[in-house]
């Protein structure tokens, strides 16, 4: 017996029990996901739980727990659940609780030395992703924890392959030389509706959000290509220098793709580093009948994209792949003595073996890559492929639906897995009536003001038909702004919907626009 001290349990036995106890429960959760609330808002009483003091001393783990268990497990944000299409996010699996409890087990840091069995797994899964994505087997790459952070790291080294200076030495002071004195502004390129993990990667590579050139869009929310070639060419008779351009293959909003090979053509044309933001839409790439819809991402310099959105692992996962790798070192790569980089079999042999961590800028990481490869082995590619397959076709079948019904509009074609509609109260319906609204103005003289007035009361009651679908449990769809107007959005990234599923949702957003028009 000694009296120092350890973090390591008094009982073993007991915390093994309690340690079989919550895989149980975590088993049944996943297991019943389908009888439970799609969603449920943490109450007041829960919230205020969270306001208690710093526990000084020990408590049981059993307490701890139980205490998990009543306030924190049934106040998540449900996307789990079959019925959670909300935004853009992934339902994880229950194989994934067993790899991060596994990569836990051993305290798993990713990225350091060469000679580690984690190190070799994650370039595993690294090349695994990119013979999915046909990208080039030489090409760089990394696991990230999420596509913002795989756009940061994929525009750093567009940003220091593009600048023609030594960003790393001068930062972008270097803008300045032989300019006489007023900077060289960087510019990066992408479409309004680019997502806004790139507005801030542009910020914090200190290029500013005014170097993000917000192109617009055509009337499918794709980039306006005649526009982009505009803005480069005024952008470079005004003295800047545009570097990179970004291509989306599936915005969050609507699932829009870019025209990828245009794209392509165009960086080539004009030197200009072409980046693909595929955070979910990436993905298609492994669905059997729709691969051609991100055909020419695979000529993309470099390539961000999540594992725990489409690809459904749990989170955090998400990857950059670049297709120059050296340019990707030049980039991060940094050896103090401290971290001088040897095999390690026979300690500094002097071997210069590059690390994971120089790939990116983070040094110590967890073990991603864990869950990555146990599920790509668990199910195998092909379904991976099939399930997202079927995600698109059940897309194209709730599009189907709301074409149907004549209380529901198609904000515009479905070009992915992401629906957009919205609920209008019909002619002759009953709120349409002048029974139910007696105020109503003359149908015959419309005005600006009345549309104006009808837009935002149509805005209002969609919105609320969201919050009642939200908070009755019966499922979680958002709402997104497009053309300026409020639609709900259903995201279909969810491996656990079935097409009864989208039934329900219409049959219910009919019930809830019909409940909520009737005054
Ligand atoms: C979700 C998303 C991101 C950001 O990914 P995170 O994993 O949430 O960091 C970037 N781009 C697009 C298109 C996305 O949908």
């Amino acid at each position: 017996m000694t009296d120092e001290e350890t973090l390591d349990p008094h009982d073993w036995a007991a915390l093994r029990a309690l340690g079989h106890r919550a895989l149980d429960d975590a088993m049944d959760y996943m297991e019943s996901l389908r009888d439970r609330p799609a969603w449920e808002h943490a109450p007041a009483h829960v919230k205020a739980r969270f306001d208690g003091p710093l526990p000084a001393g020990p408590q049981q783990v059993e307490d701890i727990y139980r205490e998990y268990v009543e306030y924190v497990l049934p106040y998540q944000l449900g996307n789990s659940h079959p019925r959670f299409w909300g935004w853009v996010l992934g339902s994880g699996t229950p194989m994934g609780v067993i790899a991060e409890m596994l990569a836990a087990a051993t305290d798993s840091v990713s990225g350091i030395y060469s000679f580690v069995s984690n190190n070799y797994v994650e370039l595993q899964v690294l090349d695994w992703c990119k013979e999915m994505l046909g990208y080039p087997p030489g090409a760089g790459g990394l696991l990230t924890s999420g596509c913002s952070a795989s756009n940061l790291i994929a525009l750093a080294v567009a940003r220091n392959a593009g600048a023609g200076f030594d960003v790393r030495g001068d930062g972008l002071a270097g803008a300045l030389a032989g300019t006489g004195g007023a900077p060289r502004r960087l510019t990066v390129y992408c479409s309004a509706e680019a997502h806004s993990s790139l507005t801030k990667a542009v910020e914090l590579l200190g290029m500013g959000t005014r170097s993000l050139r917000r192109v617009p869009t055509d009337d499918l929310l794709r980039i306006d290509l005649t526009a982009l070639a505009g803005m480069v060419a005024r952008d470079r008779d005004d003295g800047m220098l545009p570097i990179c351009v970004v291509g989306v293959a599936g915005t969050t909003n609507t699932g829009s793709i870019d025209d990828l090979p245009a794209l392509a053509d165009f960086c080539e044309r004009e030197g200009l580093w072409f980046h693909v933001d595929g955070a979910f839409g990436a993905w298609a790439a492994i669905a059997p009948a729709s691969r051609h819809l991100v055909a020419g991402m695979e000529r993309a310099d470099s390539l961000a994209f999540d594992l725990h959105k489409w690809m459904n692992l749990t989170y955090p996962v998400g990857c950059v792949l670049v297709r120059d790798a050296e340019a990707q070192l030049r980039t991060f790569s940094l050896t103090p003595s401290y971290l001088a980089h040897g095999e390690g079999e026979r300690g500094l042999t002097g071997v210069d073996v590059p690390w994971l961590s120089d790939y990116g800028f983070e040094l110590s990481r967890g073990f991603h890559a864990l869950k990555a490869w146990m599920a790509l082995k668990e199910h195998g590619a092909d379904k991976f492929g099939r399930v997202i397959q079927q995600n698109i076709d059940q897309a194209r079948y709730l599009a189907g639906l709301v074409e149907a019904t004549p209380e529901l509009e198609l904000a515009l074609p479905v070009a992915l897995n992401i629906v957009c509609f919205r609920y209008v109260p019909q002619a002759g319906g009953a709120a349409a009536t002048a029974d139910a609204a007696p105020d109503a103005p003359a149908p015959d003289a419309p005005t600006v003001d009345d549309a104006a007035a009808r837009d935002a009361a149509l805005d209002q009651l969609n919105k609320d038909i969201e919050l009642e679908l939200q908070e009755r449990g019966i499922a979680v769809p958002s709402v997104s702004t497009i053309g300026g107007r409020k639609y709900l959005h259903v995201a279909v990234a969810n491996h656990r919907s079935r097409y009864e599923d989208f039934d329900l949702l219409v049959r219910e957003v009919v019930r809830l626009g019909g409940e909520l028009t009737r005054v």
